[in-house]
């Protein structure tokens, strides 16, 4: 494996389900700074270390990738921030937790283990509607404080081999493991299902839920590549790493959050019926041709004249005098703004809900970050929504904006203004 920018960046040269050589470069971002690490200066943010952001194709798998890792230890602050947050994510934990009940049968007392559970927020959901017993595993240990405050036993450490043994030691096994949006930031996939399957019970299920590839590329979701993001997964490359682990994909289910995500529940093989639709969603990804190469370069055009048209449209309002702000200081936003080489200029600020996000500068384009008093006394002409996942969300929440003649850029799949007649 080779080593760039002093040890931090590491070249993707093996496919990370299969280890396949043969893998095919078919996206480039360009070089862009980590997401996350929230500059202090307009200064220090516009200067940030760059790495390259392109996605390549398993020719062996069909999984899509990084051609990059970044040393996590660059990634992940001291600091992480809750998902908690969000009601639309509250509501779809309540609803997760129902459907694992039905779907899995479990019981009062049976133990559920979530990988990486942040604050909590989905086992306090499972732990009242299904008196089930708990333990959240997750490096934050500022978020492991408030995960244990709401009752949620909490393991603090990345999932793998040692973290499964602390739970068997000090709480048995599990009947459930969940990881929710924590699969495709995993660099060793193979280490992490492996001790899974070590950790549950024999009849126990490990359950992913992860952005789906098909939705990635229908959708023109080119935002969502960034740094944590190494994987965006079909199921193909997971019932192959299920397979090569004696294991089997049993169930797939789509959700719509996060603009697509699948769930996959892995289990035993021969311990669980593999049901209908995991032949289905595998023979329509073969279908419409999301295990060739073909369909990931004609991809690569059409984000490119996406990008284009994004810059066109928002310049162009710019220069009938516009003013510009942008909502939701995410890892996506970067993304979007940096593809885009946005900077104050352009975008005035980005309004943030997150107390620690403010005051400080969204990495690479320099654009402040703002709460939510800055656009009710200083409101833009327009508010692109760079967390368009949680559109319905934002646009609830800022009435006043729209109801004083505020209008939304959505821009993803493709520029669109709402508020006026211009909607489609
Ligand atoms: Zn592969």
């Amino acid at each position: 494996m080779k080593q760039n920018n002093n040890g931090i960046a590491r070249e993707v040269t093996h496919c990370r389900i299969c280890d396949s050589t043969d893998l095919l470069r078919y996206l480039n971002l360009g070089m862009m700074p980590l997401a996350n690490n929230l500059a202090a200066s307009e200064h220090d943010a516009k200067n940030m270390q760059r790495y390259p952001m392109q996605v390549q194709y398993c020719r062996d798998c069909s999984l899509s990738q990084l051609t990059v890792v970044i040393d996590p230890r660059e990634m992940f602050s001291n600091y992480a921030y809750r998902s908690s947050i969000s009601r639309t994510y509250i509501d779809h934990c309540r609803v997760m937790a129902r459907s694992m009940r039905d779907s899995l049968g479990l019981k009062n007392g049976d133990l559920v283990v979530d990988i990486a559970g942040n604050d909590g927020a989905l086992l306090s959901v499972f732990k009242d509607e299904l008196g089930v017993r708990v333990v959240n595993v997750d490096p934050a240990e500022n978020l492991a404080e408030i995960a244990e405050a709401q009752g949620v036993p909490t393991i603090t450490s990345f999932w793998g081999a040692d973290a499964a043994d602390k739970v068997i030691a000090e709480h048995g096994r599990p009947s459930l493991i969940t990881a929710t949006n924590v699969f495709a930031h995993v660099d060793d996939v193979r280490g992490f299902v492996s001790a899974a399957k070590n950790c549950l019970s024999e009849d126990g299920t490990l359950m992913l839920e992860f952005p789906y590839g098909v939705d990635f590329i229908e959708h023109r979701e080119f935002d969502t590549i960034y740094f944590e993001h190494l994987s965006y997964v079909l199921l193909e490359p997971v019932r192959r790493l299920a397979e090569s682990l004696g294991m089997v994909v049993f169930d797939v289910q789509k959700q719509e959050i996060h603009g697509g995500t699948i769930r996959v529940f892995i289990g035993n093989k021969g311990r669980h019926d593999v049901l209908p639709a995991v032949a289905e969603f595998i023979a329509h990804e073969k279908r419409e041709g999301y295990h060739a190469v073909e369909i990931y370069e004609a991809w690569n055009s059409e984000i490119d004249e996406l990008i284009a048209e994004l810059v066109m449209e928002i310049k162009a309002l710019k220069s009938g005098g516009a003013r510009i702000a942008a909502f939701a200081a995410s890892a996506k936003g970067n993304t979007l703004l940096n593809a885009c080489h946005f900077d104050g200029e352009t975008v005035d600020y980005i309004v943030d809900d997150t107390p620690e996000k403010i005051g400080r500068f969204s990495p690479g384009t320099g654009i402040p970050i703002v709460n939510r008093d800055v656009l009710a006394k200083n409101p833009p002409d327009y508010l692109l929504i760079l967390a368009w996942n949680f559109a319905k969300d934002i646009i609830e929440s800022t009435a006043e904006f729209s109801a004083a003649g505020g209008k939304y850029i959505i821009p993803i799949p493709g520029f669109k203004i709402l508020g006026t007649d211009r909607e489609a």
